[in-house]
């Protein structure tokens, strides 16, 4: 059965819970906030299946894309609407026109991040987006398992991880399973993000409340909109938003918008603070998933090919088997070829796992005594050189001098 030592064995990808015969492993939360698999040894019969079908301990072999692209949607809306150039989104619809069924990664009615499915094209809208948080997978790789037996075409979308456990769990190819994952650097704590949500609502609720010059009560707020990819400003510089409205009134809303370099999530996340510790040693760098597409953000574009970049959101498109070519193919996008060697360079993180920050475990030490906001601001503050700079710029900016 499957026992986890080291943290860093277990990517929470849910395969071994999905497929143990007796239901005897079930996913619990651990101080950093991250599930892990828990057997009840009682009921257990060593069938050895969840060792089978784990993803961390049957690694796959590196292997390179059969083509690069430069890629983005048509539609200028759902461009806007999506992480980079929309492509997850064509794929989709696709998908969907065709009869299929999709699964993605969306927000649940607390804001968890949690993997679902759709087979209506206004149901993509959901999954549309990055959210830079570690989904559940719950039991969705049953339900894909019961659609391919019954013979529906699937688009499984997710983090190379999931992907790999998915395809260990089905222990078999489908030829009506279509698979896409995204670069990944890394899934931040859904346990931290609980706590920054908390923190932030709390921290803006008052911060309001001197705008509409009388005290409020956080439960007179609910959360209507979050975006980790929002493209206000533009889509190198994006803006982490979160929307807050009043519950028993219409009209009054407060919208809190940051760069990510100002915003304390996205600091946080993008120092590598709180990733799940399987991300420091990623078991599937190199395209090790065995997915039919990766899709990333078409980083150092305006050194590559600058005539392509207008700012507004590109892909990278790795199709890496013949059942991705034909699905890309049937697509109606924008397409330009480009080198794998390329994407690598200004996009490490396809080939390479993020390093353990020497303030990983300063982060978490503090958390329970300072809250997520001091300590992750005291963890990633800039040079006080930087912060007078960032400072003399934002009030000339105000001034209208910039
Ligand atoms: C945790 C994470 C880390 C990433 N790191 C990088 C990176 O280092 N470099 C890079 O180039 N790109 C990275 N990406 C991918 C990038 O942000 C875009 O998602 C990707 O380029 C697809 O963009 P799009 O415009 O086609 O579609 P979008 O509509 O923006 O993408 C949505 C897709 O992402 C999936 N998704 C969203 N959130 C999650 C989640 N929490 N878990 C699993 N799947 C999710 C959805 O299911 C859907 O397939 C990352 C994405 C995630 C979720
Ligand atoms: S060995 Fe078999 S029964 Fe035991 S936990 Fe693993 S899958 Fe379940
Ligand atoms: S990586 Fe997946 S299959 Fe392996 S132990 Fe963790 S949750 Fe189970
Ligand atoms: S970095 Fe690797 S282990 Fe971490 S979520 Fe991404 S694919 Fe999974």
């Amino acid at each position: 059965m499957i026992e986890i030592k080291d943290k860093e064995d277990c990517c929470g990808c849910w395969a071994c819970v999905q497929r143990c015969p007796k239901q005897c492993i079930s996913m619990k939360e651990d101080e950093e906030g991250f599930l892990y698999p828990h057997v009840d040894s009682t009921q257990c019969v060593n069938c050895g299946l969840c060792k089978k079908v784990c993803p961390v301990i049957n690694q796959a072999h590196p292997h390179e894309p059969l083509s690069v692209t430069a890629a983005r949607n048509i539609d200028e809306i759902i461009r806007r609407q999506s992480s980079s150039g929309g492509i997850f989104t064509l794929l989709a619809e696709k998908v969907i026109k065709e009869g299929g069924v999709v699964f993605g990664a969306r927000f649940n009615d607390h804001w968890e991040v949690v993997h679902d499915s759709t087979d209506t094209i206004e149901g993509i809208a959901a999954f549309r987006g990055s959210k830079y948080v570690q989904s559940s997978t719950g039991d969705c790789f049953i339900k894909t398992e019961q659609l391919l037996k019954q013979g529906r075409r699937v688009l499984y979308s997710g983090t190379p991880c999931q992907i790999a456990g998915l395809k260990r769990f089905l222990q078999r190819d489908y030829d009506n399973l279509i698979t896409t994952d995204v670069i990944c650097h890394g899934v931040p704590s859904p346990g931290v993000w609980q706590k920054y949500l908390s923190e932030e609502t709390a921290h803006q609720i008052n911060k309001g409340r001197f705008v509409y010059f009388r005290p409020f009560r956080k439960d007179e707020f609910r959360i209507i909109n979050i975006s980790f990819r929002d493209k206000y400003t533009s889509w190198k510089q994006y803006s982490f938003t979160l929307s807050l409205s009043k519950t028993n009134e219409c009209g009054e809303s407060l919208c809190y918008r940051r760069t990510r370099e100002e915003n304390i999530f996205m600091r946080g996340f993008t120092s590598d603070l709180y990733l799940r510790p399987s991300c420091y040693q990623c078991p599937t760098k190199e395209l090790k998933s065995g997915s039919d597409i990766t899709i990333g953000d078409f980083w150092g574009i305006e050194h590559i090919m600058p005539h392509l970049d207008d700012d507004r959101g590109l892909c990278c498109l790795l199709v890496n088997t013949e059942r991705g070519q034909a699905l890309v193919n049937s697509i109606d996008a924008v397409q330009h070829e480009a080198n794998y060697k390329d994407i690598i360079r200004y996009n490490p993180s396809l080939v390479r796992s993020s390093e353990i920050p020497s303030k990983r475990m300063e982060f978490f030490s503090g958390l329970p005594k300072y809250g997520m906001l001091r300590t992750t601001e005291r963890l990633t503050r800039n040079p006080f050189i930087l912060r007078c700079k960032n400072a003399i710029h934002n009030s000339l900016k105000k001034l209208g001098l910039r």
